[in-house]
């Protein structure tokens, strides 16, 4: 399957703790950007997609008439499946009830929304837009307009944050109607206010062993309300997994469109210039492309496959590379399972729920 991406790398104001791509303000461009991209889309006209993601930034700072173009241009150039998976995401502050219309009304049938947080004090610390009621509000008001399946991202070990803190927004997500929570940890980038923030002594990061605490209170909570961990950071009610990122971590092909987006295709990864006066001029990649190898491939497989706790398939290591999994990887194999990190069941090796917590030291040891 193939999974298309368009990014959109515009938002209200740049959140404390972002080095995502994206700019505030730039009104001015929003229109010969959305040009740039349908010139970038004829590049892969016809071309089949399952599943479309329009991420950022924040696409919702687009007005409704752009937000509608858009969504027109995707279905005039790519051949959506008929049970494409149409998401989009949104944050409270730039999303009324005129643009989710239009966006429902369009066939887009996913909303993801950065809540982050339900409390208004780490809201203000990570430099959102919005309050805990707006984004209570949105929320609503997206399932109000018929669109059902919606995503909110939460965000963990954020300053301020307390083990009771976070229950409570908890509490609140699993208040609303929504199908699927992603969860993830705040990290202190290069070169951002918060990051400063920290080092000149505005807050203290809560130690390893409290967060590994609140997040596993934070699973317990999951589960219990019924959605369920199916991969690292991500959690959903019975059939409403992301079928968008579950192509990236089945190491499917994706079309990244947009500034800094990045694909893979036709065994192919390549990325987008982060340059806008480029990508405006149509000059829009990056120059770095590599033909991944037979070896890349099967790192590549592992690696992303095992962060889903369904882990990876036995047959389809052999469909896809000829030969069996334990020819490659056994000696790996052995090592984590006797050490109870990782687990046969049904055909897939997959991590234990120890092996998760450490996954990224496991996973290094899968890289060819
Ligand atoms: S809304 Fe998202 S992309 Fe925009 S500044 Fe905040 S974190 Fe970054």
């Amino acid at each position: 399957m193939t999974g298309l991406y368009i990014h959109i790398p515009f938002c209200v104001r740049k959140c404390k703790y972002c080095d995502f791509v994206s700019f505030p303000g730039m009104e001015e461009v929003f229109d010969k950007y959305l040009l740039a991209i349908v010139s970038e889309m004829k590049r892969y006209k016809g071309i089949k997609a399952d599943t479309v993601f329009v991420g950022g930034g924040t696409p919702t700072v687009l007005d409704s008439g752009q937000l509608e173009r858009l969504v027109g241009d995707i279905k005039n150039n790519f051949k959506l499946s008929s049970e494409c998976e149409f998401s989009i995401e949104a944050n409270p502050g730039t999303l009324n009830r005129e643009k989710a219309e239009v966006l429902k009304n369009c066939g887009v049938n996913r909303i993801s929304v950065g809540v982050q947080s339900f409390a208004d004090n780490e809201l203000f610390a990570l430099g959102r837009i919005h309050s805990a009621k707006e984004a209570y509000d949105t929320v609503n008001m997206i399932y109000d307009t018929g669109i059902k399946n919606i995503n909110i991202d939460l965000m963990t070990s954020v300053p301020h944050q307390t083990k009771e803190s976070l229950l409570k927004n908890l509490e609140t997500a699993f208040s609303l109607p929504v199908t699927h929570i992603s969860a993830y940890s705040l990290m202190l980038e290069e070169g951002t206010p918060l990051l400063g923030e920290y080092q000149s002594g505005e807050f203290s990061l809560i130690d390893d062993d409290t967060d590994r605490k609140m997040f596993d209170a934070l699973k317990t909570k999951m589960s219990e309300n019924g959605f369920l961990r199916y991969e690292i950071s991500n959690f959903a009610k019975a059939g409403y997994q992301s079928r968008h990122n579950i192509n990236y971590w089945d190491a499917g092909e994706y079309i990244g469109l947009g500034l800094a987006a990045h694909s893979y295709f036709n065994g192919e990864r390549f990325s987008n210039t982060e340059d806008m006066d480029s990508y405006l001029t149509l000059d829009f990649e990056s120059g770095d492309r590599k033909k991944l190898s037979k070896n890349d491939m099967m790192s590549e497989f592992m690696m992303l496959g095992l962060r889903m706790t369904r882990g990876v398939s036995v047959s389809e290591f052999k469909r896809r590379f000829g030969t069996d999994i334990e020819n490659i990887y056994g000696k790996e194999i052995k090592k984590f399972t006797e050490l109870g990190l990782m687990e046969y069941a049904d055909g897939y090796y997959r991590l234990s729920d120890r092996g998760l917590d450490i996954s990224n030291q496991i996973m290094c040891e899968f890289l060819i």
